[in-house]
């Protein structure tokens, strides 16, 4: 009875979210330009959802719109009243205002920079301007305002990146510099894949409140779908359909010692979990084609370390895994930020006189065990979302990641 229109919609998860909020059917509608006539002249959906690239045929095909379409120029939810003619809405502008306040951002007074110059740049535009904005800026790459005068605007307040740029599969990119931007409290990045993309990951070391754009995805789909099934849906649904998404969505990484338990650990889960099971080591040795003792004896560590950061930067941006890093994988800040992208990280805590020694080559011994543990703990607690002390039974230290993960 309900559903999507769009042109490419492999990876949509709006179907996971309406399946989340009501009773109703919701199916995908990848349709081709030339077949948009025959699908809005179609009376037997009761209503859908429009996502790129045909919110403005959808504006131009409605018979009624809400003031927020108009003013937005754009629709995103299409309902068919009874007497049969097309009543259109944007509920990205709920979406992108319910992210916002998420995110603690108040435009009141504000200088807001949006980055990009699209149709979502649209909306935020108009949600800033409406909510007391001072000034709005818009950064287009071919516009008055772009990246090459940046510096008219590091006294921005508030920055929303419209762009598609630090996306899937383009992760880690980024268009500005963040700390140039000392006065801007918070940021607000409309993209979901990854959930943080290096903008907000930037955000987050320097203190900076932050939003990925998944927050605003649930909350226009709960105002679509209050339209859908003609009734109100309480606001604290968006929040339960958030976190649950992130739960699902999330990978499990475990970070810790070499022999620390994370691959023994990080099986069970997978199994537990029904999600599959990636051991960036097992990927080091496939991609090299020997064994890690044998790399750091013909190669070195720093070759290591580079098929290493290729492997994390690789498995990281993928979605509901669980992966087992190499104990020394959190000593580059490249595959720090990339373990923050998509997943809650836990550190497997052992008690140094337990550590395995055999056939790991930077901790040998009993001594090199207990060097490596005092320099690497620092970063292995700073890192982690949660701290798991380690049992000698694996199923009890099973069942304390569980606890910390849902
Ligand atoms: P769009 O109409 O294609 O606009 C994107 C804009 O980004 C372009 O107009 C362009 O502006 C800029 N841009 C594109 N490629 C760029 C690059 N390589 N470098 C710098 N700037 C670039 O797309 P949209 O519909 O506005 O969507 C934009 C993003 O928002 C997408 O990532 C989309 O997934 C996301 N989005 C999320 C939600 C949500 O619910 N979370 C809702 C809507 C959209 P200039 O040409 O002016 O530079």
């Amino acid at each position: 009875m309900f559903g999507l229109l769009g042109r490419k919609l492999g990876h949509s998860l709006s179907p996971q979210i309406h399946e989340k909020l009501g009773d109703y059917k919701y199916d995908l509608f990848c349709k081709e330009p030339e077949e948009l006539d025959s699908f809005f002249a179609d009376k037997s959906l009761k209503g859908y959802n429009v996502t790129i690239p045909y919110k403005v045929n959808a504006f131009n095909a409605c018979d009624e719109l809400s003031q927020r379409a108009k003013k937005i120029g754009s629709v995103n939810t299409c309902i068919r009243r009874a007497d049969g003619t097309l009543y259109g809405d944007n509920t990205d502008y709920f979406g992108f205002s319910y992210m916002a306040k998420k995110a603690g951002a108040d435009f009141k007074d504000k200088k807001v920079l949006v980055l990009g110059s699209g149709g979502a740049s649209l909306t935020v535009q108009i949600v800033a301007r409406d909510e007391g904005a001072r000034e709005v800026i818009v950064v287009s790459r071919t516009g008055e305002n772009n990246y090459g005068n940046l510096n008219l605007h590091y006294d921005s307040d508030i920055i929303v990146n419209t762009t598609p740029v630090g996306m899937y599969p383009d992760n880690g990119e980024k268009l500005i510099e963040l700390s140039h931007f000392e006065k801007c409290t918070c940021v607000l990045d409309l993209i979901y894949n990854p959930l943080k993309t290096q903008l907000l990951l930037d955000a987050e070391k320097l203190g900076k409140n932050f939003a990925n754009g998944l927050s605003m995805l649930v909350a226009q789909a709960v105002k679509s779908a209050e339209q859908f099934i003609d009734k109100e849906i309480p606001e604290t649904e968006i929040d339960r359909v958030y976190n649950e998404l992130l739960k699902e969505r999330r990978n499990i990484l475990l970070i810790g010692m070499p022999g620390s338990g994370k691959s023994t650990i990080g099986r069970l889960l997978s199994e537990k979990l029904g999600r599959s099971f990636v051991d960036t080591d097992e990927m080091i040795v496939e991609k090299a084609g020997k064994s890690i003792p044998e790399i750091f004896a013909d190669n070195g560590e720093k070759c290591f370390r580079d098929i290493e950061e290729e492997c994390v930067k690789e498995i990281s941006k993928e979605m509901c895994k669980v992966i087992a890093t190499g104990g020394g994988a959190i000593l580059r800040e490249r595959n720090r930020f990339a373990m923050l992208e998509n997943s809650v990280i836990i550190f497997l805590d052992r008690e140094v006189s337990s550590l395995a020694t055999d056939g790991r080559p930077l901790s040998s011994s009993e001594e090199k065990v207990k060097k490596l543990y005092e320099e690497r703990f620092p970063i292995y607690k700073s890192l982690a979302d949660f701290t798991v002390k380690t049992n000698d039974d694996p199923q009890v230290t099973l069942n304390e990641v569980l606890k910390c993960v849902f």
